[in-house]
């Protein structure tokens, strides 16, 4: 079988790196994108046999770079995982114009500059795998979320909109919304409350990345060749 070209945001750390390794132990070459953390990008890309390309999926003209140069590595391109993102706890009243901006700027525009980058290439070829990643927030809101949730609700109204404009293109687009994973996202939260967290979730566990990357493979496997448009929420049944 013809070995498939991935590009996953966000993969230097947490759930972006350990779908790096998902999909690298399935086969696929592996881009590994990132913005600051260049040591750790390129060390995994070492460990998987993949690329490390740097982009800060805010800035349009970085993103059309990254798939390009792709594109020229590779010739093709099947697989988009757009997992790159941000989070910021605060009072409502305490958001700033900037909070609110760089929030929409990774989390929705990040999403929008990479599928539209790499759209020409998926739709001449009729075929392509999109994963967008959302967030529990983004389904139910978070306190002191309020800009967080409103990006990861703009990430689900874009894949199912998508969903319905590429099918006929031969492009799934589905999301994944994962609850509360272990990573550094999640670093500022102290020990009680994250025991807290995985006792009011029903299977009892903080989730790991890879519990998340066994759905972003899932999405993009073969096996979900008739799936497009769906939310897959690896959350442990926090958020039913
Ligand atoms: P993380 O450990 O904080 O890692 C974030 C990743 O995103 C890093 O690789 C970082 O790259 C990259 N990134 C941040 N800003 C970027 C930018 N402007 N351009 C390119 N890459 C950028 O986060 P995570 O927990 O793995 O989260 C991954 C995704 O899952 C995010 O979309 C997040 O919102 C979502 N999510 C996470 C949880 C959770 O509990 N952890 C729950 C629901 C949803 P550098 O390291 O190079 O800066």
């Amino acid at each position: 079988m013809e070995q498939k070209v991935v590009l996953i945001t966000g993969a230097s750390r947490g759930i972006g790196a350990a779908a790096a390794r998902r999909f690298a132990a399935g086969g696929c070459r592996v881009v590994v994108n990132y913005h600051r953390a260049r040591a750790q990008a390129e060390a995994l890309a070492a460990e998987i046999g993949g690329w490390a390309v740097q982009a800060d999926v805010a800035d349009p003209l970085q993103v059309q770079k990254m798939i390009d140069n792709v594109l020229d590595k590779f010739c093709q391109l099947d697989i988009l995982i757009c997992n790159a993102g941000v989070a910021q706890q605060k009072l409502f009243g305490d958001l700033t114009d900037a909070d609110w901006r760089r929030i929409f700027a990774v989390n929705v525009d990040g999403v929008f500059h990479t599928i539209r980058a790499a759209l020409p290439h998926l739709i001449h070829r009729k075929a392509g795998r999109i994963v967008t990643v959302s967030s529990m927030w983004g389904q139910v809101g978070g306190s002191c979320e309020a800009a967080y949730s409103a990006a990861k609700a703009a990430v689900i109204g874009l894949t199912r909109a998508l969903a319905k404009e590429l099918g006929p293109s031969g492009i799934t687009v589905n999301c994944v919304s994962p609850g509360v994973i272990r990573t550094d996202m999640n670093a500022n939260l102290d020990a009680e409350t994250m025991a807290a967290l995985a006792e009011e979730t029903p299977l009892g566990a903080i989730g790991a990345p890879e519990d998340v990357a066994e759905a972003m493979w899932y999405l993009a496997s073969d096996a979900a060749r008739f799936v497009t448009g769906q939310v897959l929420a690896p959350n442990g049944g926090l958020v039913i």
